[in-house]
Parts: structure tokens; sequence; C-alpha cells
């Protein structure tokens, strides 16, 4: 009888994640920005690396790849277009591939970097019960990523089809940033009841010691306003902060804009 993959954050630098599927046997990492911590948990957990996959080229998420290959023989997938030297099968928005027994859907999520892709497993009774998004420096809990290569109009469209995924998906954010974001959330939407409850959740875990994450689709719905730009309360907020032009994209870019100003 096949059970359930378990999912875990390893903490590594300051505040990323590298996320853990496993089985109890083999494992896939994502993002590893270090090989330390992964081959640790490894050895701990006596599991063997089968599969690394990789969302965007910052150093953060992949300066552990050469290590993790050469000393696990670990089979690397990552985003087709991402200046990248490692080898790897490289995957855009369509593809599906398979690790862990799940299929996994590849989305193209640019924005944080050109190529940026996200990947996506569906739940699957036997393996896998809720739907699971590995999302890199896209979607955090209550924010997203920064704009380095990509526009506004282009983020706001990934954010758009990460939004669109079943409301259960577990989001796994490369970085816990979450505590701040909710910060600048409420700022932008100090009356929204959902966003309050979850700021105390948050603050709890995290006073604990804990990760806030895995978020999901449901919760970064209601709490997210970089996934609630078009909402009323959002949309007045941000054209009433920066008088900016009352459409979708302008209004993404100055929210975007006013955290990154926001102390
Ligand atoms: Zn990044
Ligand atoms: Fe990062």
């Amino acid at each position: 009888m096949k059970t359930q993959l378990k999912l875990l954050p390893i903490p590594a630098f300051s505040d990323n994640y590298f996320w853990l599927l496993h089985d109890d046997h083999q494992a896939l990492v994502v993002d590893p920005g270090d090989a330390a911590p992964v081959l640790d948990i490894l050895q701990a957990l006596r599991l063997t690396l089968q599969t690394i996959l990789v969302t965007h080229h910052h150093a953060d998420h992949v300066g552990g790849l050469q290590a993790l290959v050469e000393a696990t023989g670990a089979h690397v997938m990552g985003p087709a277009t991402e200046a990248l030297n490692h080898p790897m099968d490289r995957l855009s928005q369509g593809d599906s591939v398979t690790a862990m027994g799940i299929a996994f859907e590849v989305l193209d999520v640019p924005g944080h970097t050109a190529g940026h892709i996200a990947f996506f497993a569906p739940a699957t009774s036997a393996l896998l019960d809720t739907p699971v998004l590995f999302c890199g420096d896209t979607l955090f809990s209550g924010g997203c990523g920064r704009l380095f290569e990509g526009t506004p109009a282009q983020m706001l469209a990934s954010l758009n089809r990460l939004a669109a995924l079943p409301g259960p998906t577990r989001v796994c954010c490369a970085h816990e940033y979450t505590l701040g974001n909710l910060r600048f959330a409420l700022a932008v939407e100090p009356g929204n009841p959902d966003l309050q409850a979850y700021e105390a959740h948050c603050q709890a875990l995290r006073h604990q010691g804990m990760p806030t994450l895995p978020s999901t689709i449901g919760m970064e719905r209601a709490i997210n306003p970089f996934l609630r730009s078009r909402t009323a309360t959002v949309h007045e907020s941000v054209v009433q902060h920066a008088g900016c032009e009352p459409n979708d994209v302008a209004v993404f870019a100055a929210l975007r804009e006013w955290k990154n100003q926001f102390k």
C-alpha cells in the first residue's frame, strides 16, 4: 500500500525554505540554494534524493545544485529560458513531468525573473490528498516577488494564473516573508477580517519558531493584496495612495511600488 507523500520546508540562509517531498525512501527537493542542509536531512531521514526542481536562476535557489548532484546523482528539472549552467531538463508552460509518482504541471510565471516557472501537483488519492504548488519567488504568503526582470503586466498575469488553482492547494513559497508582507497588507486593507485573523495566526506560529508556510491558494485569495488588486477595497486604497490610473495594470504596478517603499 502506498502512503501519502510528506511535505516539509528545510530552513536555509536567513529566510529561505527548500521544500522537500518524500515517501520515507525517495525524495524530491525544490530550489536548493545550498547543499549542506539538504544533505543533513537526507541523512537524518535516510532518504535518497531522486529529483531536484528549479524555479528560477537566482543563487539562493540553485547554489546547491552541483554539490547535490555530485553527492546523490539526482535528476534536475528547471526552467527552459533561464541562464543556468547546470545540465537539466528544460521545462515551460504546458509541460508535465513525473517525479515521486506525481505528474507535475509546469506553469510559466514571469515577473520576478523573465523565465521563472512554477510546479503544480494536482491531488491524487493514493499519494497526495491535497494539491501542492512550488512557486519559488513569484507568490509569497501575503505578498509577491520583486519585479527584477519582468513587467507589472507579466507579474499580474502570472499571479492570476496561480490564483486560479484549487483553493486547498498548499502554497510552498521559497521565503519566510509572511509577517512583513502582512504588515503591508494591513496598511492596504486594514478592515479585512480574514487578514487580521491570519496575521494573529502567523504571529503565533513565528513566536513558536514555526514556519507560516505552506499557505493555501484559498487563504491567499482572501488576504494577499497582490491577488486582490481588482477587489474594490484594494483598488480604491491603491488609487487613493498613489493617485494612479484606475486600470488593473496601473493599480498593480502602484501596489508593487507602494510595497517597495513601505517601511
Ligand atoms: Zn529570486
Ligand atoms: Fe529567492
